[in-house]
């Protein structure tokens, strides 16, 4: 045994970055191991030929769990929302301008005249609807229900792809969707400067700065479980690191593996379904149409985004640009012959302006759908797990707070502050 801390972290993501900060700046021993080269996880950003390309396009939605855990941790970062112009519709092959206020709604080539006084209504009490009754409603249910005319139900359809990544509509929770939205309406979003890499780098910092260990190039292979308590991580070099407490925060299949004796976790890992989405990111020098900067498809779940018109992702002159097709049904070559199509309509010659080019067939946006079977993100896994003293959750799949980066960063918090609660109670029984 090399070392014995009172806290290991595994997984280097956003959420073990946050976990083993907390837990350093409270006085704790902390080890935070990564099998990757550098931490980062689904955060990381590519530099190329001064571009920064995010894993497909992502968007910080401000007033969230996510802000909040950044600032206590003073992890600073600069960025601007999308643009305000420029967004179009593409519905079965054409393109519409996109009803996003009274003007643009009466003007739409999208609507009909029954959708287009549906959708005036919709536009303005879509905030005042409550999302708590519909936590085990799917949002197929919901858009069904609520909504009369078609083209509003497709349209409210792409606003829950849009803010959640999740084109599941059979599965996920209209609750969950419906907080995600209004979350994205109320405080909106911003796109990163220099990409998420920043917000790695800030908490990077801030783990070191609170004297977190961190080992790269290492995977963690088990956590080591006696009388019921956790008792050390063994790591893929041989090394074995004992450990008072341990926060996995990796994926639920990771973590039912690292923990191969908990029923809890295997149960988890078997009912967690992934949100996926095939990604197209270009780098290019120039942009065929630069008032073209947003395209959201409503009959298929697609998606492109010109990141650069808001955020400083590409140098003078040049275009970072994400196309997206949202899962479930990624059909691998398909999705990207799809998302190649649909540049060709919006930024005709796109190709011969190409400086970087990166096609990522099925990434996991999300370990978990928020599911509506079961009640929504109250039913996901808490941070404590019940059956192993001393093992702790975080990530985008546990506990009951938001959703992507959210879930990550709200849940690191929770489970910090967890692993803290329990030190001081056994510190209380020791002293009695
Ligand atoms: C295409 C795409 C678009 C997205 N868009 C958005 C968006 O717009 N807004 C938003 O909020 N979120 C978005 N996200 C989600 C966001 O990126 C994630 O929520 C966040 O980065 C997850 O952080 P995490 O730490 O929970 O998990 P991860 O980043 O997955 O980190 C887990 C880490 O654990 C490590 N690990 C796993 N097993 C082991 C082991 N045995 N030993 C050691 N290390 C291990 C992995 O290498 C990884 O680094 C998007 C994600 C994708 C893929």
């Amino acid at each position: 045994m090399r070392t014995t801390k009172d806290a290991v972290v595994i997984g280097g993501g956003l959420a073990g970055l946050a976990a083993a900060t907390y837990l350093g700046r409270a006085g704790r021993s902390v080890a935070l191991i990564e099998k990757a080269h550098a931490p980062g996880g689904r955060a990381v950003t590519q530099q190329s030929h001064g571009f920064s390309l995010n894993l497909g396009a992502h968007a910080l939605y401000r007033g969230s769990a996510a802000e909040e855990v950044l600032r206590e941790l003073g992890v600073r970062y600069t960025g601007a929302p999308p643009p305000a112009s420029g967004a179009l519709a593409f519905d079965r092959g054409a393109f519409h301008t996109l009803p996003s206020g009274a003007l643009s709604l009466l003007t739409t080539g999208l609507f009909g005249v029954a959708a287009k006084i549906e959708m005036a209504r919709v536009l303005g009490s879509l905030a005042a609807m409550s999302p708590a009754p519909l936590a085990s409603v799917p949002v197929s249910t919901w858009l069904r229900d609520t909504f009369r005319t078609p083209e509003v139900r497709r349209l409210v359809g792409m606003l829950v792809r849009l803010t959640t990544y999740c084109a599941d509509e059979g599965r996920q929770s209209a609750g969950a969707a419906l907080a995600q939205l209004q979350l994205a309406f109320s405080h909106g979003v911003l796109y990163l400067d220099g990409g998420w890499q920043t917000l790695v780098d800030g908490l990077r910092d801030a783990a070191t700065a609170a004297g977190v260990e961190i080992l790269t190039g290492v995977r963690a292979t088990q956590v080591a479980v006696e009388g019921g308590a956790v008792s050390f991580v063994e790591l893929a070099n041989g090394d074995r690191l004992g450990a008072d407490a341990v926060v996995v925060a990796a994926s639920p299949r990771a973590a039912a593996s690292l923990v191969p004796g908990s029923p809890a976790l295997a149960a988890h890992a078997e009912r967690a379904v992934p949100v996926r989405a095939a990604c197209l990111d270009l780098a290019l020098s120039r942009l065929p149409r630069p008032r073209v900067r947003v395209v959201l498809g409503i009959d298929r779940p697609l998606y492109l985004t010109l990141h650069s018109a808001s955020a400083r992702l590409a140098p003078e002159g040049g275009a970072l640009l994400h196309a997206v097709q949202y899962g479930p049904e990624l059909a691998g070559r398909d999705a990207e012959r799809e998302l190649e199509a649909l540049l060709d309509r919006a930024q005709p010659g796109y190709s011969a302006a190409i400086v970087e080019r990166r096609f990522l067939p099925s990434l996991v946006v999300s370990n978990a759908v928020v599911a509506a079977e079961g009640g929504g993100a109250a039913a996901r896994p808490g941070v404590s797990v019940p059956e192993v003293d001393g093992l702790f959750l975080a990530g985008d799949w546990v506990g009951p707070t938001g959703m992507l980066a959210d879930a990550s960063l709200a849940s690191a918090r929770d489970a910090a502050g967890a692993l803290l609660a329990r030190s001081a109670r056994r510190a209380l029984d020791r002293a009695a």
